[in-house]
């Protein structure tokens, strides 16, 4: 008999996540079978959940950003996508989406996050040739033709961190990098607005304004670099906001770059009108369709020249760029993973990370959970 995995299904839009169990198939040539060791929950799976992905197919195994340790190599995997070589027990971290290098976007536009033939594991429904294929299951079978992934000696409740992490430096990159010694305003303290505050400061920023709350979400800002920190629970005006952001910068003149982090529509309008003439604008925080809000073309775009970018996901060498710098434990990133959890509370993760006045486990509020599949089911 060889292995069996357990899952957690998620069996249709706010269904239930119904444990499963699968034989574990031997890995083909070119692939190989992770033991998944934490598997992050996102806010995009708690919008597939509520069926807000078009896209998504249920039943679902869900869960893209996961870090484990290969426990059994398909012929001809001999190393990771930087080039070291691997062997079963190593630590990997997964890249979850595998782009194809054939159509359009991935060799004409060289934007492999666009491309049209995409597969990525989490994000596929759970039935053959996909089985095994999401994070939220005790093994991953890495099947995919080209998947990437890098070894690391990181614990792994830090290198689960790597995927949602990535998303940050791909804003910053398209945005053409962090202007040396400038301000940096990141609207937001979630788990993508604090990674955003982090490597603001890495990448050279003199000073990092966060506006977001609860202030314990915010002394976290403060820890991973934040200079100045802007409560939204106290200073709910928008326009006094505004004020105090100008103040903190020379002139009066704004920052040199916003990263919009929230996912409330109404951040946008407040976060370009913030932005010194010529500034930036990167907004990382709607990855998901939750509605529209009114922008001025005039004042929040021409007038003050901006220069707006959007990321979709990332790529491996996001992931790459993102691994490299976690792994220096510069910053304590562990902080960020608030909740450890079985696979039986996926459901309980998402209400935690959907409604502000859910509990979970009588914590303030949900940074990151980090499913562990193979914690006792409670
Ligand atoms: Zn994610
Ligand atoms: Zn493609």
């Amino acid at each position: 008999m060889g292995l069996l995995s357990k899952a957690a299904v998620l069996d249709g839009i706010e269904g239930k996540f119904v444990i499963e169990e699968y034989e574990v198939p031997d890995p083909k040539a070119g692939e190989f079978i992770l033991r998944t060791e934490y598997a992050g929950v996102c806010g995009t799976d708690v919008h597939m959940y509520y069926g807000h992905l078009n896209t998504v197919e249920y039943p679902i195994v869900m869960g893209h950003e996961f870090c484990g340790i290969i426990e059994r190599l398909g012929q001809g995997v001999t190393e990771d996508s930087n080039g070291r070589a691997v062997k079963e027990g190593d630590r990997v971290v997964v890249v979850p989406g595998v782009s194809c290098g054939q159509c359009y976007y991935c060799k004409i536009l060289k934007i492999p996050t666009r491309c049209s033939n995409m597969k990525a594991y989490g994000f596929v429904p759970n039935k053959e040739p996909h089985l095994l294929s999401g994070g939220f299951s005790q093994y991953v079978h890495m099947k995919y033709p080209n998947t990437s992934f890098f070894k690391t000696d990181l614990e792994p409740h830090i290198a689960v961190l790597t995927e949602p992490l990535s998303i940050c430096v791909y804003g910053f990159q398209k945005a053409g990098g962090v202007r040396f010694g400038s301000t940096v305003v990141v609207q937001g303290t979630g788990a993508i607005g604090l990674g955003a505050i982090a490597f603001a400061k890495r990448s050279g920023a003199a000073k990092v304004i966060a506006v977001g709350g609860p202030q314990r979400r915010l002394e976290l800002a403060k820890r991973l670099g934040a200079d100045v920190l802007i409560n939204i629970e106290e200073v709910r005006d928008p326009n006094e906001r505004k004020r105090l952001v100008k103040s903190e910068t020379k002139g009066n003149r704004g920052p040199d770059m916003v990263v919009e982090c929230t996912g409330f529509p109404a951040a946008v309008p407040e976060g370009l009108s913030y932005l010194r003439d010529g500034g930036k604008y990167v907004e990382l925080g709607h990855f998901t369709d939750v509605g529209p809000t009114q922008v001025n073309p005039h004042w929040h775009i021409l007038r003050n020249h901006a220069d707006i970018h959007g990321v979709w996901g990332s790529d491996v060498e996001h992931m790459e760029m993102t691994l490299s710098m976690i792994e220096r434990m510069e910053l304590p990133y562990d902080l960020l993973v608030t909740h450890k959890l079985p696979l039986n509370r996926i459901e309980e993760a998402i209400l935690g990370m959907s409604k502000k006045e859910y509990r979970l486990d009588g914590e303030e509020q949900v940074i990151k959970v980090a499913i562990d599949p193979w914690m006792e089911l409670s």
